[in-house]
């Protein structure tokens, strides 16, 4: 079964005009339907409130079109806080779920009135250092270790994580907060990554609810929110079925009703910081297959290289590949999709049965829209590619421009060489 791409060879043909390949391709009307799907999803608790992980797809132009729905910022980082400050959100628009944190992130986190959520017990004592007196609110992230498993299936390994905090680390934490002045409580935590069923949320949802529950009752504080943050995945293979969000939504509300409204327990607000399921699916790489290679296999040579997207040579992802104007064509020709890097794992795929490719052809590789131009590196010298966004209106709209040599060059500005760099560069008109 083909996947579809939401970009044609007529259109691309016309971006490339204006755009040369590769480029990363985000679609505003699927962004906007993903949005309120998850909003109705969701609409039967009054507080709910997605914050989109901005690691996944860090561009102000696109987090804009889901603040128009009420979105905040899920950062764990100080350029990310930076982000979130420029585009308006901050205050309680923020949830900072970092770790590892140095301390000045803490402090500027705190300065925007950001919700901080505590991946450590430690860390307590060192929020205590930076900032003196703590907010009124604050979350703590758990883990509670061993094996996360929905009916018999693994589905991650918390206790092989470095995050979050023991059961008993967080008893203990939410306490010591409580002793020195905070009012509000959240937990937070993050199990399983990627996951395709329907029944990752409400499995976390049902674990997260009882433990509210005891930890209210036991240290009786009051558990404002809970975060069941990321990890629902999107379907990446051709055939794979998705999340329905819906139905995740009624499986969380109807463990909510049982374990929370049943311990007079209504108020609690649900949030998310869902990355990949809000943008994945929505962007794309398109880039063009610029040689053909015979050798022991077949290669197809393109524009791109991991630099553009690192999940194929990181992970051995599957992405789907997609060759515009053949999309009806018989995969009959099999080949490893690669790019430039000098790097052997430097490919988007390997054997993959496509139709027969010609030089010049745009393929389009899919779901690039979260963790793809995000991931990206300069190895190689090779630089990021722009990010455009096709509008509903069928318009482009530039909403990142493509790295310049000066742009990789940038961090010898203090220095001879960098005049050097620049005068090639303006002699070569790459400025
Ligand atoms: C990465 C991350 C997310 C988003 O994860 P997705 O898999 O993209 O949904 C959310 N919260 C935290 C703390 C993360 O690190």
């Amino acid at each position: 079964m083909e996947k579809k791409t939401f970009v044609t060879k007529e259109q691309v043909e016309e971006i490339v005009k204006s755009y040369p390949t590769p480029f990363h391709l985000y679609d505003e009307k699927g962004i906007r339907e993903n949005i309120k799907a998850l909003r109705d999803a969701f609409s039967w608790n009054n507080g709910f409130k997605e914050y989109f992980a901005v690691k996944a797809t860090p561009n102000p132009f696109l987090i804009n079109i889901l603040r128009e729905y009420g979105c905040g910022c899920d950062c764990s980082s100080y350029t990310e806080l930076m982000l979130s400050e420029a585009i308006g959100a901050i205050g309680k628009d923020i949830m900072f779920s970092s770790n590892d944190t140095p301390m000045e992130e803490y402090v500027y986190a705190n300065q925007l009135g950001a919700i901080i959520n505590l991946d450590d017990i430690t860390h307590i004592d060192f929020l205590e250092e930076a900032i003196g007196t703590f907010p009124e609110t604050m979350s703590c992230r758990y883990n509670p270790g061993g094996l996360f498993k929905i009916s018999n299936d693994i589905m991650d390994n918390p206790g092989d994580s470095k995050y979050g905090l023991t059961t008993e680390q967080l008893y203990e934490a939410f306490k010591i907060l409580k002793s020195k002045g905070v009012k509000e409580f959240g937990i937070h935590a993050f199990l399983a990554s990627n996951t395709v069923t329907n029944e990752y949320y409400p499995t976390l949802a049902k674990v997260l609810f009882e433990l509210a529950v005891d930890l209210q009752k036991e240290t009786g504080v009051h558990i404002k929110f809970i975060n069941l943050s990321g990890g629902i995945g999107i379907p990446y293979q051709p055939g794979q079925e998705g999340n329905d969000i819906k139905v995740i939504g009624e499986g969380v509300r109807k463990v909510y009703e049982e374990v929370l409204t049943a311990a007079g327990m209504g108020d609690v607000a649900i949030y998310t910081e869902l990355g990949r399921f809000m943008m994945g699916p929505y962007g794309c790489l398109v880039t063009k297959a610029i040689h053909e290679k015979h050798t022991y296999k077949e290669y197809i040579g393109v524009d791109a290289c991991a630099v553009n997207l690192m999940r194929p040579a990181m992970y051995g992802a599957y992405h789907h590949i997609t060759v515009l104007g053949k999309e009806e064509e018989p995969r009959d020709y099999q080949y490893d999709v690669t790019g430039s890097l000098c790097e052997n794992n430097d490919k988007f795929a390997i054997d993959r049965m496509l139709p027969k490719v010609e030089m010049g052809d745009y393929m389009v590789i899919h779901d690039t829209g979260a963790h793809g131009f995000a991931m990206g590196y300069n190895y190689n010298g090779k630089l990021k590619s722009a990010e455009l966004l096709l509008k509903e209106d069928g318009n482009v709209e530039l909403i990142r421009r493509a790295e310049k040599p000066m742009d990789y060059y940038a961090t010898f500005d203090f220095s001879d060489f960098h005049k050097k760099i620049k005068e090639i560069s303006e002699r070569e008109s790459k400025i």
